[in-house]
């Protein structure tokens, strides 16, 4: 359900309150004009109060009955806050899943060229244990005389590689316009880096039943992130995996700079799971393997890694491919690094 307006206070119910009290305080906020964010959580359910905040300030909130605590939420996010949902989202899809202790590994080639170099990858990544088929039909590129993706007709071959491996299927969604048809095939729809403040992009998700993998701006801060990710949930998508994909810095050496930090922090300012695209960030398949391994260390949810089955043939990103011939070799690392951290393979 959209939410209209912004949850101003949290109202903590206590350990051993009834879904009756829970009942009581939703509808007292209804009859002041008022709407409630009910998160029922494993210790306590948590209700987002959303209205005029000197509204919410003259109702006796703390003497209702269960109510535990009462607490103005101060951050600029707000559903996506870890206050208001303190227990971790487990996002899934098709079974497998990303979030609370499931870790995601999700790999593919950067682009859908063709039938034969999507169903190889998908085939290759699928017995090395992924568990999610990435491949763009619709690509961001900096210059646009450079291939720009195989559009619709793209999605069918990924439709064809789900077919065969069972693998969902991750693809991006650049433009509005295609949000039918990408809804159609995606399982989790991406939104890449350069439009995590395409707010009319972010609306158009938040209003689908699929989830979103939204990755971070190259020059967008953690707050923003978070920001981005409040446009989706507040339409009533509350499916949302967030990704650093690294920020634009001074440095030259990598693609990227990998932001290892945002992962702790967003770990603890969000309740949504964060995944890691070491990919993009590196710019080079040497250095893929070790920030990959940063990302598992650092407590991410998971990662999303690009492959090909002939790097130096691909009409996007071949210097970052991992040639899926080694891509087994380093989901074994990723696997046991991860098993090492209390995660097992979603
Ligand atoms: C991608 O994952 O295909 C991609 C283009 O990444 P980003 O949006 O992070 O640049
Ligand atoms: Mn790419």
């Amino acid at each position: 359900m959209a939410v209209a307006g912004s949850p101003e206070l949290l109202i903590v119910m206590g350990p051993h309150a009834t879904a009756e009290q829970v009942d009581e305080v939703v509808a007292r906020l209804a009859e002041a004009g008022a709407h409630a964010h009910v998160t029922p959580g494993k210790d306590a359910t948590v209700i987002g109060a959303i209205g005029d905040r000197e509204l919410l300030a003259t109702l006796p909130l703390e003497g209702f009955p269960g109510v535990e605590q009462v607490l103005p939420i101060l951050k600029p996010y707000k559903l996506v806050s870890r206050e208001i949902s303190p227990d971790p989202t487990v996002i899934e899809a098709r079974g497998r899943r990303i979030g609370d202790g499931y870790f995601g590994l999700i790999a593919g080639p950067c682009t859908v060229e063709y039938r034969e170099q999507t169903l190889e990858t998908a085939r290759a990544v699928a017995a090395a244990g992924a568990t999610m088929l990435r491949g763009g039909v619709f690509k961001p590129r900096t210059s646009p005389y450079t291939f720009q993706g195989l559009g619709v007709d793209g999605l069918a071959i990924l439709a064809e590689a789900r077919e065969e491996t069972g693998l969902p299927i991750v693809t991006e969604l650049m433009d509005p316009r295609d949000v039918e048809a990408v809804l159609e095939t995606a399982d989790v729809v991406q939104i890449g880096a350069r439009n995590m403040q395409n707010f009319i992009l972010l609306s158009e998700v938040g209003r689908a039943d699929k989830p979103v993998l939204l990755k971070r701006g190259p020059s967008a801060t953690v707050e923003e992130l978070l920001m981005a990710a409040e446009y989706v949930v507040k339409e009533g998508n509350a499916q949302v995996i967030l990704c650093e994909r690294g920020i634009r810095t001074f440095e030259r050496s990598t693609r990227y700079t990998l932001d290892i930090g945002a992962i702790p922090v967003l770990k603890l300012e969000t309740h949504l799971p964060v995944i890691v695209d070491p990919s993009h960030a590196a710019g080079r398949r040497d250095l893929v393997p070790a920030l990959a391994r940063a990302a598992v260390a650092a407590g991410a949810d998971g990662i999303i890694v690009e492959a090909h089955p002939s790097p130096d043939e691909a009409l996007c990103d071949g210097p970052q491919l991992i040639p899926t011939a080694e891509f087994g070799a380093f989901a074994d690392d990723i696997r046991a690094l991860a098993a090492l951290m209390g995660k097992e393979i979603g």
